[in-house]
């Protein structure tokens, strides 16, 4: 089959959906590669390496035009237009956008939204939720760290000593687990909040503490196991004791990196304008929500501003600003992927009975067969 490797047009992306070692096997798979050129250079991969990697280089209507496209990000209307009906489509295509699928399906296309992988151990090689939020949640502490004044290690010097920074970390996902993870090797006391019950074991195999709030019904246990492994809503009366405690803990910290999210809803509120009022002078804020409306109502999307004396990052697209390495970890899961669903002939085969494969088939036959 013919692969196409397209420039990602969204402004500010600058991952890309192939690298060249993807590609050098996509060829051993006895398929052929176009990639459109200057595709992989914001990630610093030159057209040279995926011409060596086996790879030619021709433009936008040459890569959207091939028999199989993979994307970091969904197609635009004027990239959807160069794509051929019944051509099929890989990448992150936001599998609770109504109205995206429908225009994806209205253009004839097979699409795979692969953030709607379940989240099981067979999936987890082409799991590019977890491979971008791992990469998120690290960025997210050095920015912090870059902003922050101060130092995050305890250090005695010979002119006094400088206390460890206290990180609060909430939600505790793929993003938020690295998050601590990094921040604890930066030398920090980290605290983290999760509504999950198993979240409290991951917390503290990282040294961090658990910000614990008790369950006082058993409805509120049994909504806090979430479905799959995602949370779901928490009742009122939880999110008000959380609520409490988050702030408490916010005022005590110098950084706290929010990730809290709850699958196609908006971010759930944790750090109130209160709790920013009330934060020391010089604390930083990274919203990792902010795409989703923010768990902070004052972050806003892809600025840094300073409200209260508190700098809040609200940058969207973290994976974005660690390309290379974002991009590698993509593109291998979309390699991954392609194995269930290419045989060793270089042919498509769309298997109906593997769960992998129908829970990312989002439109096929001008249909929008499923959203997440
Ligand atoms: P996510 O991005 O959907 O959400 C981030 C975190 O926010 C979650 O941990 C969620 O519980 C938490 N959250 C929601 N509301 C909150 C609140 N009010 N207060 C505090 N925290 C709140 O999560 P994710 O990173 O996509 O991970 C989702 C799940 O998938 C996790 O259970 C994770 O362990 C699991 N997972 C499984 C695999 C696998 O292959 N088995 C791989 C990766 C992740």
């Amino acid at each position: 089959m013919q692969i196409g490797i397209p420039r990602e047009s969204l402004p500010g992306e600058t991952r890309v959906a192939a690298i060249p070692e993807t590609v050098k096997k996509f060829i051993s798979g006895k398929h052929t590669v176009v990639v459109e050129q200057g595709a992989g250079l914001s990630a610093h991969y030159p057209d040279a390496a995926y011409v060596a990697a086996g790879a030619s280089i021709g433009n936008t209507a040459q890569a959207l035009g091939a028999d199989l496209v993979l994307k970091v990000r969904t197609p635009n209307d004027s990239e959807r237009a160069h794509m051929k009906p019944d051509s099929v489509l890989i990448g992150m295509l936001d599998p609770f956008d109504q109205a995206g699928l429908a225009a994806l399906a209205a253009a004839g296309l097979t699409a795979f939204a692969l953030e709607a992988a379940p989240r099981i151990t067979r999936a987890q090689s082409m799991d590019v939720l977890s491979s971008q939020a791992n990469l998120a949640g690290y960025k997210a502490v050095l920015l912090a760290a870059n902003q922050y004044g101060r130092l995050f290690p305890m250090m005695m010097t010979a002119a006094g000593t400088l206390k460890a920074a206290r990180v609060v970390v909430l939600g505790t996902g793929v993003a938020g687990l690295q998050a601590i993870a990094t921040a604890k090797r930066l030398g920090a006391v980290v605290e983290a909040s999760d509504v999950r019950p198993a979240a409290r074991e991951q917390i503290e195999s990282l040294g961090a503490k658990f910000i614990d709030v008790p369950f006082e019904t058993d409805e509120e246990r049994e909504i806090a196991q979430g479905v799959g492994g995602y949370a779901r809503p928490m009742p009122a009366a939880w999110m008000a004791r959380q609520a409490i405690l988050v702030s408490e803990r916010c005022k005590q910290a110098d950084i706290v990196i929010s990730t809290a999210l709850i699958p196609g809803r908006p971010a759930p509120t944790l750090i109130t304008e209160e709790t920013v009022q009330a934060m020391k002078p010089g604390s930083v804020i990274v919203d990792l929500a902010v795409e989703r409306g923010g768990n902070c109502p004052l972050s806003e999307k892809d600025k840094i501003v300073n409200k209260h004396g508190v700098s809040l990052i609200g940058y969207s697209n973290l994976p974005a600003m660690v390309a290379t390495d974002a991009s590698a970890l993509y593109a291998r899961n979309i390699l991954d992927f392609m194995k269930l669903i290419a045989n060793a002939n270089g042919e498509l085969l769309i298997p109906q009975d593997d769960e992998i494969v129908t829970a990312c088939l989002m439109c096929t036959g001008g249909k929008v067969l499923r959203s997440a």
